[in-house]
C-alpha cells in the first residue's frame, strides 16, 4: 500500500530523534492510525511491527517493543515476491513463553532494495477460541492444534497455562499419527492419559494437527444409559411377559384344574360333583363332555344299584324258597326214611311169625312131599321179602347217609368158611361148581364189619351164582400188600390189604351196560334172569365197600362171565374168639338141668312162635305181655335167661330191663333183646342199660341157639 510504504520510509529513514521531526511525527501517527484501523477489523492481530532491515523495531502497535531487536529467523514466515508455497512456523515466545506465528515481508523501495521489514504476530488464541467455539462435544470434548516446535509437538494455542506441563512435548497416538502426516480416528489414552475417541487430520498447508477429543466415558454414556435402559425394558418386559404368561396359564389351567378335581371327587365316588364350564374353548368341551360322562355314570351307577337292589331282592326271594323247599325236603326225607324204618319193623314182625312156624313145621318127619315142598317155598319167599326189606332199608339209610360201619374183632377163617357154605348149598342147588381159594397166608384175626362184608360177598356170590347157567363160581381171597405185618411181633399196629375178588363164568355184562349196574333199581341183560333181584345190591355193596374204604371194581365179558373185586385195608388183631357157632345138623335139646326162661313179646304170635321153637327143645318157657307184667313173673319164677321185646304198651323192654338189673336177686340174669327195630340207636340203648345180647327179628333159629348155648352154658343134642 503506498500509503504505508511512504510513510515507512520516512520511519525507516529517520536518524535522528523522533519527536524532533515533524514528518516523522505524522508518518508515525499515520501508520499508527493505519494499524489501529487495521487491529479494529482485524482482532486477531498481536502486534504490528516495522523493522529496519538490522532487525531494530522502528514502530509497533506495542509500544514496550519499539526500539528493541527482533531476531527474523527461523521462527518468522517470511513471505517474499518469489516464494509462494510456504507454510506458517510456531515458535515459542522467549519472552511470554507461549506459542506464536509471526509473518513478515519485506518494504521494498521503487528501485526493489530492502529498506525495512514489517512483521505481524497473530494472537493464536483466538484460532484456539474459534476452534473450541465450534466444538459442541460436550463436557469433556477437546479440540486442540498441534504444532511440531523446536522437534516436539505442542499446542498452538497462545493462552495455555499448562503448557510447561509437557516440557518434552504432548504425545498420543492421535498427536503422534496426524504429526506423522496420517488422517484417521480411534479410541486411546490421550496426552494426560484419559481413554478417549478421537479424530485427527493432518493440515498440510497450515503444517497443524487438528485434533478433536471426546472422553470415552462420556461418549459411550449414552450408548451405557441405553444399555442400561434396554436392559430396564428388557428386565420390565420380561416381568411383564412373565405376568403375562402366569395370567395366561392361569387362564388355561384353572379349568383344567377344576376338571381334574371333578375327575378326583368322582374317583372317589361323588358322581354329583361337576366340572365348572369356565371357557368356550376345547377345555370347556372338555369340561362339557366330563359333566356328560359323569351324568351317565350316575345314570349307570343308579342302574346298577336299582338292579342289585332287585337282585338283591330277588336272591333273597330265592334263598328263602330254597330253604322252605330244602327244609320240606329234609322233612320229607325223614319222614321217608321213618316210614321205611317203621314199615320194615310193621314188615318184620308178620316175617318173623311167618318164617318161625315155616321152620318149626319143617321139623316135623310126617311130612308130605307137597307139605315140605310148600314150606320151602314159603321159606323162600318170606326169605326174599326180608332181603328186599333190608336192601331198602340200607339203600335208605345209605341215601340219608346214615349209613355206619361197626367194625369188630372177627375169626378170619370162620368168618369165610360161613360165606362159603351158604354159597356152597346155592352152587350145589344150581348144578354148577363153586371154588373157594383162600391165599395161605390170610390173618387169622381182623378187625373188620362181618355184618357189612358178609353182606357184600354174598351180595356178590349170589349175583355170580343167579347169572351164572353153568360153569363156575369162584371166590378168591389174596392178601395183596403188607405180607410182613402178618409175622410182625407188635400186632396192633399193622394192617393188611386184602383183595376179595369173585369170578364167574357167566352171562356177563356188556360194556356199556357196566356203569349202570351200581346205580338204584338198575337190571340189565336178559330180562328173564333178572327175577328174584331188587337191583339195589350192587349199589348198596359198592356203598359199603366204600364206607370200608375200598373201591368194588368190575370187569365182564358179554357171554364170557365177570369178574368183582375190591381190596380193603384191615387192621390184623390179636386172635378173635371163634363167635360163631356153628349150630350145624338138628338139635334135640340139650344137656342138663331143664331152663326156664322168660319171654316178653306183646304180640302172641311172636310169644306162640318163641314157645314153640323152645319148648320141643325142653325149655320151660313162661311168657309176659309187656313189662311190667315181665317184672312179677321174674322176681316169681326167677328165669335162667330172658328174651324180650323192646317196643310194648303198658311198660317197655326198656324200663323192664333197667328194672330188673337194678333188683340184687335177678341183676345177673342174661337178658337177650328181641327188635324188629331198624334203628342202630336201639341196638346201642339196649347195650347201654344191661342186655347182653341182641337178636333182630325174623329171628334165625341157629342165632337164637348159638345166643342160648352161650349165656345158658348148654350142650346141644344133635338128632
Ligand atoms: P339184583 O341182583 O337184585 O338184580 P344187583 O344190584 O345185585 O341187583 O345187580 C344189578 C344187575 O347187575 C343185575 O340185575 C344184573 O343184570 C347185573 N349183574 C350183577 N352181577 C352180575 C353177574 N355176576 N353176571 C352178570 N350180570 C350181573
Amino acid at each position: 500500500m503506498p500509503e504505508v510504504q511512504d510513510q515507512a520510509e520516512i520511519l525507516l529513514n529517520y536518524k535522528g530523534l523522533a519527536n524532533e521531526s515533524i514528518d516523522y511525527q505524522i508518518a508515525y501517527d499515520t501508520i499508527s492510525q493505519y494499524f489501529k484501523d487495521l487491529a479494529a477489523i482485524k482482532p486477531n492481530l498481536k502486534e504490528t511491527s516495522i523493522l529496519t532491515t538490522g532487525g531494530i523495531i522502528v514502530f509497533s502497535t506495542n509500544k514496550n517493543l519499539q526500539g528493541k531487536y527482533q531476531p527474523l529467523g527461523s521462527t518468522t514466515t517470511y513471505f517474499t515476491s518469489e516464494k509462494n508455497n510456504f507454510k506458517p512456523t510456531f515458535y515459542t515466545s522467549p519472552i511470554t513463553g507461549k506459542t506464536g506465528i509471526t509473518f513478515a515481508t519485506p518494504i521494498l523501495e521503487e528501485s526493489g532494495s530492502r529498506i525495512g521489514v514489517i512483521s505481524i504476530t497473530l494472537d493464536l488464541k483466538e484460532v484456539d477460541n474459534l476452534i473450541r467455539e465450534r466444538t459442541g462435544l460436550g463436557e469433556s470434548g477437546e479440540t486442540y492444534l498441534v504444532g511440531r516446535l523446536e522437534r516436539k509437538n505442542s499446542f498452538i494455542v497462545s493462552n495455555r497455562a499448562d503448557t510447561e506441563k509437557y516440557p518434552e512435548g504432548i504425545s498420543s497416538l492421535g498427536i503422534d499419527t496426524a504429526t506423522e502426516g496420517q488422517n484417521g480416528a480411534g479410541l486411546y489414552l490421550n496426552y494426560d492419559g484419559v481413554p478417549v475417541i478421537g479424530v485427527y487430520r493432518w493440515l498440510e498447508q497450515q503444517n497443524l494437527a487438528l485434533l478433536a477429543e471426546i472422553s470415552q466415558q462420556e461418549a459411550f454414556a449414552p450408548a451405557q444409559q441405553l444399555a442400561r435402559n434396554i436392559l430396564l425394558i428388557g428386565l420390565s418386559s420380561a416381568g411383564l411377559l412373565l405376568i403375562g404368561v402366569y395370567l395366561l396359564s392361569r387362564r388355561i389351567t384353572q379349568p383344567i384344574r377344576k376338571i381334574t378335581d371333578a375327575a378326583i371327587q368322582l374317583a372317589v365316588g361323588d358322581l354329583n360333583h361337576k366340572a365348572p364350564v369356565l371357557s368356550q374353548d376345547e377345555i370347556g368341551i372338555l369340561a362339557r363332555a366330563f359333566n356328560q360322562m359323569a351324568e351317565q355314570l350316575r345314570d349307570s351307577f343308579t342302574a346298577l344299584e336299582k338292579n342289585n337292589q332287585e337282585l338283591e331282592i330277588r336272591v333273597k326271594e330265592r334263598t328263602a324258597e330254597l330253604v322252605t323247599a330244602k327244609e320240606t325236603a329234609e322233612i320229607a326225607n325223614k319222614t321217608k326214611g321213618k316210614f321205611i324204618a317203621n314199615m320194615s319193623h310193621e314188615l318184620r314182625t308178620p316175617l318173623n311169625a311167618i318164617l318161625g312156624y315155616a321152620k318149626i313145621l319143617q321139623r316135623d318127619d310126617d311130612l308130605r312131599p307137597k307139605q315140605i315142598e310148600g314150606l320151602t317155598i314159603i321159606k323162600q319167599s318170606g326169605t326174599h321179602l326180608l332181603t328186599l326189606i333190608n336192601d331198602i332199608l340200607d339203600f335208605s339209610k345209605i341215601e340219608a347217609s346214615k349209613m355206619e360201619i361197626y367194625p369188630t374183632d372177627l375169626h378170619f377163617p370162620t368168618f369165610l368158611e360161613g360165606v362159603v357154605g351158604i354159597i356152597h348149598m346155592r352152587a350145589i342147588e344150581k348144578k354148577i361148581l363153586f371154588n373157594h381159594e383162600l391165599g395161605y397166608n390170610l390173618p387169622t384175626s381182623i378187625r373188620g364189619d362181618g355184618k357189612r362184608l358178609r353182606q357184600v360177598l354174598l351180595n356178590l356170590l349170589n349175583n355170580a351164582v343167579k347169572f351164572t347157567p353153568q360153569g363156575k363160581v369162584t371166590l378168591r381171597v389174596s392178601v395183596i400188600d403188607n405180607v410182613d405185618a402178618l409175622f410182625a411181633t407188635s400186632l396192633p399196629e399193622k394192617n393188611v390189604t386184602i383183595r376179595f375178588e369173585v369170578i364167574d363164568t357167566g352171562v356177563g355184562i356188556s360194556s356199556s351196560e357196566l356203569d349202570k349196574i351200581f346205580q338204584a333199581f338198575e337190571q340189565v341183560g336178559d330180562t328173564e334172569q333178572r327175577s328174584g333181584g331188587t337191583g339195589l345190591g350192587l349199589a348198596i355193596s359198592k356203598q359199603l365197600v366204600e364206607l370200608m374204604g375200598g373201591q368194588l371194581k368190575v370187569e365182564s365179558e358179554l357171554g364170557k362171565g365177570s369178574n368183582f373185586w375190591f381190596e380193603l385195608t384191615l387192621d390184623v388183631v390179636e386172635t378173635a374168639s371163634e363167635a360163631e357157632h356153628d349150630i350145624s345138623g338138628k338139635v334135640l335139646n340139650y344137656k342138663g338141668k331143664q331152663r326156664r326162661i322168660l319171654v316178653v313179646d306183646d304180640q302172641p304170635e311172636n310169644r306162640l312162635l318163641l314157645l314153640n321153637m323152645l319148648e320141643p327143645l325142653g325149655f320151660e318157657v313162661v311168657t309176659a305181655e309187656n313189662g311190667q307184667q315181665g317184672v312179677t313173673i321174674a322176681t316169681e319164677y326167677r328165669p335162667d335167661l330172658i328174651l324180650t321185646d323192646l317196643f310194648m304198651p303198658v311198660q317197655t323192654g326198656f324200663t323192664m330191663v333197667t328194672v330188673l338189673r337194678e333188683m340184687p336177686a335177678i341183676n345177673d340174669v342174661p337178658i337177650i333183646a328181641l327188635s324188629a327195630s331198624a334203628f342202630s340207636v336201639v341196638m346201642a340203648e339196649t347195650q347201654r342199660i344191661g342186655c347182653d345180647a341182641f337178636l333182630s327179628k325174623p329171628i334165625e333159629e341157629e342165632e337164637l341157639l348159638a345166643l342160648l348155648e352161650q349165656y345158658l352154658q348148654l350142650e346141644w343134642v344133635y338128632q
